[in-house]
């Protein structure tokens, strides 16, 4: 069976213990390959290449390094079904719902192609008597970058294109449960011209982490993943010194008011509730159902969710894979359990769905909640599966408190025809990314990503203008050339100030 091997300095490279992980295909419920479980020893090995390449690469020119991610781009879009199917054997997505999972990542290339206008700096003439000011922005050395499962394409493209594109050089340690993306996207680099050592991947779980968090020569990490460990992240990584951002778990509510198109309305929540089988930080996981569009709104959430289609990710027509493993398939059919006995209605009951000829495939299908209340656990936690819970509340201010006293910020929607109500709604609610008739409103790479409260730890969103910020260092230089001899202003010891 095939072992995942760590990429160091351009080569797939052979872990320095034997320690694997096996590596399920999610439909089958078989195992498929195993992965390297890396250490402290291979992530040094790996920062010990970016160290070296970082040396020349942050001396390249822009011109080389926009080229670079060029071809990155059309590599990555030549290579889209491809990666799109690896993906979904490892991950349990359908293929078409992978393809948006490395079109989104793309997004971020292609504002990273645009790096020369980006990281352009300001001048200020004549500050003062022959004085000018100007700046500019510095990378930073090598950075790393931990990811989840949920998005083995587009969240690692959220971090290494800005941190390459921006002159550093990147160590990713993706998750161990589906890991062949991150090798796939390594080879389409080098193919592209990036020079070895620039890019490179180290496999394992809290031991590479850990690695990573303490390593000196590591300047930044960018983590995104469960809130725990998020928190671990910053804390560990700043007590070393370490620049870090660190995106967190969600909890998402879709507000219905009684003037929305409640087809409309249900038709996109059911996408956003059940599309990748829940198991999105922007999915829709909480509907809230304000006034007289409860009950309308309930009937059509109910037949949309019996039209889902669950399947294996490979057969078309899938609207739905499984869960990423037994274990999430066994955590969220018990989430199920207790919410009926803590008093929801299961309008949709999920649990116990076997697909023909893939009867050890870790599917459930689509859950529906009724009368859901904020004390019970299928409200207060992140479920990361395909369950909708309905919360019902008089008024858009109820709905809009209801999402405010909630720990995590990361999305929420509106479905409305008010445009009073869009803008109170926007201006009001403590959440990140908000979506107008949007249900998953993910920023566009020109923006940045990033929740508020527990879905976002520490300040720093993520790509976008934040992402250049993130990945580089200001300088300011004040400049004067004197004019010859008798033309010089006498040295004053008073602080400078401009004349
Ligand atoms: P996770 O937190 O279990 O794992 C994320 C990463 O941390 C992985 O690389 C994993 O190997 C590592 N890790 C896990 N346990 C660790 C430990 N004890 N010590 C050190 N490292 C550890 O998350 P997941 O299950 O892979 O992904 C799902 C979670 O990610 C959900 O909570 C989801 O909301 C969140 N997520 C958030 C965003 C966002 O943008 N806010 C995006 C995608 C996913």
């Amino acid at each position: 069976m095939k072992t995942i091997q760590h990429w160091i300095n351009g080569n797939p490279t052979e872990g320095s213990s034997t320690e694997t992980q096996p590596v399920f295909n999610p439909a089958t419920g078989r195992q498929q390959s195993h992965v390297a479980l890396g250490g402290a020893t291979d992530v040094d090995a790996a920062v010990q290449a970016a160290s070296a390449a970082f040396e020349s690469w942050s001396e390249s020119s822009l011109t080389q390094r926009t080229q670079v991610m060029f071809a990155f781009r059309q590599l990555l879009l030549d290579h889209e079904e491809e990666l799109g199917r690896i993906i979904s054997a490892e991950h349990g997505k359908t293929i078409e719902d992978a393809r948006g999972d490395i079109a989104r990542g793309r997004e971020v290339v292609e504002f990273a192609c645009g790096l020369g206008d980006i990281l352009k700096g300001s001048f200020s003439d004549q500050v003062s008597r022959g004085i000018d000011v100007h700046n500019f922005r510095q990378p930073l050395g090598v950075v790393a970058g931990i990811t989840p499962f949920n998005f083995p394409a587009m969240v690692p493209l959220w971090m290494h294109p800005i941190a390459i594109a921006t002159g550093n050089t990147f160590l990713l340690k993706p998750s161990e449960r589906d890991p062949s993306a991150a090798n796939f996207v390594a080879e389409l680099y080098k193919k592209a011209g990036l020079p070895d050592g620039v890019f490179n991947v180290v496999h394992g779980g809290k031991q590479a982490v850990d690695a990573i968090l303490a390593h000196p020569g590591i300047e930044a990490v960018s983590f995104v993943g469960s809130t725990p460990i998020a928190k671990y992240v910053h804390e560990t990584a700043t007590a070393h010194g370490k620049r870090v951002q660190a995106l967190g778990g969600a909890k998402n509510h879709a507000v219905v008011l009684p003037d929305a198109d409640l087809e409309f309305a249900a038709g996109h929540i059911t996408a956003g509730a059940y599309g990748s089988a829940g198991e999105r930080c922007m999915a829709v996981s909480v509907a809230v159902a304000v006034g007289t569009a409860a009950d309308g709104l309930v009937e059509v959430l109910e037949r949309k969710a019996r039209e889902v289609k669950v399947g294996p990710g490979d057969t078309p027509g899938t609207d739905m894979g499984p869960l990423v493993t037994k274990a999430a398939q066994e955590r969220v059919e018990n989430a199920v359990g207790i919410a009926a006995a803590q008093g929801a209605t299961l309008v949709v009951d999920g649990r116990g769905l076997k697909i023909d000829g893939h009867e050890d495939g870790f599917f459930t299908g689509p859950s529906l909640l009724d009368n859901v209340t904020p004390h019970m656990d299928a409200y207060r936690e992140e479920l990361f599966g395909p369950v909708l819970a309905i919360i019902r509340v008089d008024t858009l201010d109820e709905a809009i408190a209801l999402i405010n006293a909630n720990p995590y910020g990361n999305g929420t929607a509106l479905f409305t025809a008010s445009g009073e109500a869009a803008r109170r709604f926007q201006r009001k609610v403590k959440v990140g990314m908000i979506g107008v008739n949007v249900p998953v409103p993910v920023p566009m790479s020109y923006y940045s990503f990033g929740g508020w409260k527990d879905s976002l730890i520490g300040d720093s969103p993520i790509h976008g203008p934040e992402g250049i910020r993130f990945y580089t260092r200001p300088k300011v230089v004040t400049t004067r050339w004197p004019r010859p001899a008798a033309q010089h202003a006498a040295a004053g010891f008073a602080f400078p100030t401009s004349s």
